[in-house]
Order: structure tokens, then C-alpha cells, then sequence
């Protein structure tokens, strides 16, 4: 039971975020909902730091290159004339590379999460990868209309104010990668039973 409210996740507060002035409104959409922020700390990532914390195998590579091109699909464009290929590793490689460029354009905001299913609560209050298509009230839905139509076509990475894990086993492996030996913090919240 108790580590049930203990669960904790990862979430980075990526440029857009930080440079539309929405750190204290993205926690305290996480404090409302009874999450608890255990850790937080600001900082100007390496480009390193970003390639090391996306996954590196071609699975997930050639996932992006297909995301990206099921865009391309739906607005009837020619990746090729474009992107100069429609292979969807090498699309995967370059989108790769524009989320890079992105995330170390401006300081970011790391932090862990706690509480009662932390990892599916964030990503719920997140909403999904894609701001256009995410609901209002979620945070993407409420502050980024950005789509991929337009991002790929100024080739640049979809901005959707911050990354949270996707499921326990990717956040541990966030935290371990972010935080490392930093203090995860313990305190009890005001009225909360824990
Ligand atoms: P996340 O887990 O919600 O961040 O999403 P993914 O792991 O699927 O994608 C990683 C990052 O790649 C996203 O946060 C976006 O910045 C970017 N991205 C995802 N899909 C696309 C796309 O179709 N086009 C472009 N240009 N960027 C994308």
C-alpha cells in the first residue's frame, strides 16, 4: 500500500516551457492533483546529456521516422522533395537530431514526482505528445497549438512543453539517468495520509 503513494516519475520541463514563463503553472498542476515534487533543479543540458537520454535503437528511431511520416501521408506531402528521403530510419535519425537542437536551446527543469499512479497521473495532466490533438485542460492542450505538419516542415521537433515517463520501468531508468546520486527528497504533505 504505501509504496503505491510513493510512486515517482520523471518529468523535464523542455524550452517552450520554460521560455513561456509556465514552470510554476506546470507544477502546480501536478501539486493540485496531490503529487508531491520530491526534487527539482534547473539547468543548461549538453547535448550529450539529451542524446543519452533518448533511446538509441533502431526500433525506436524507426518509430519517430514513422510518426513523421504518417504526417507527411495525412496532408498528402512528398517527404522526399522535403526531407530528401522517405526511408523512415533515416527520417527517424533527423528527427532525432532536431529533438537535440531543440532541448538544448534553452535551460530546462528537471524533477520527480510522487504520489498515487505518478507516472499515468502526469501524462494524463500532460495530455498527449501532440499539442494540437491534446484536450483542453491538459497542459499541451492548454498553452501549444504546435502540430508536426508545421515543425517538419520548418524541421525543427514538435515543442510540447515538457517530457514525463511513460511508464515505472522508463522512469526509474529517467531518474537514475538525471538525478543520479542527487537526494530524492521525504516530507509529508499538509492533510495527506501517507
Ligand atoms: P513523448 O514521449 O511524448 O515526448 O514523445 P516521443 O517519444 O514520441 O517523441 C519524442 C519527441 O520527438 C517529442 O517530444 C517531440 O518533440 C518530437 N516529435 C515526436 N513526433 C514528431 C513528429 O512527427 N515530428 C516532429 N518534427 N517531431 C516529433
Amino acid at each position: 500500500m504505501q509504496h503505491l503513494k510513493q510512486e515517482k516519475t520523471f518529468v523535464l520541463i523542455k524550452p517552450d516551457g520554460v521560455k513561456k514563463g509556465l514552470i510554476g503553472e506546470v507544477i502546480s498542476r501536478f501539486e493540485q492533483r496531490d503529487l508531491k515534487i520530491v526534487a527539482l533543479e534547473m539547468f543548461q543540458p549538453t547535448r550529450q546529456m539529451i542524446d543519452d537520454h533518448y533511446p538509441k535503437d533502431m526500433a525506436w528511431i524507426e518509430r519517430l521516422g514513422h510518426k513523421t511520416l504518417s504526417t507527411y501521408e495525412k496532408y498528402g506531402l512528398d517527404p522526399k522533395s522535403s526531407l530528401g528521403t522517405d526511408d523512415s530510419k533515416e527520417i527517424g535519425k533527423m528527427v532525432r537530431g532536431w529533438v537535440i537542437d531543440y532541448m538544448t536551446s534553452a535551460p530546462l527543469v528537471r524533477m520527480v514526482v510522487q504520489g498515487v499512479h505518478a507516472v499515468d497521473m502526469v501524462r494524463k495532466i500532460a495530455g498527449p505528445t501532440l499539442p494540437y490533438a491534446a484536450d483542453m485542460g491538459t497542459i499541451r492542450g492548454d498553452f501549444s497549438i504546435d502540430s508536426p505538419a508545421i515543425a517538419n516542415a520548418e524541421k525543427r521537433a514538435v515543442a510540447n512543453i515538457l517530457h514525463a515517463s511513460e511508464t515505472a520501468a522508463e522512469a526509474e531508468h529517467e531518474i537514475k539517468h538525471w538525478f543520479g546520486k542527487a537526494v530524492i527528497h521525504t516530507y509529508k504533505r499538509y492533510g495527506m495520509d501517507e
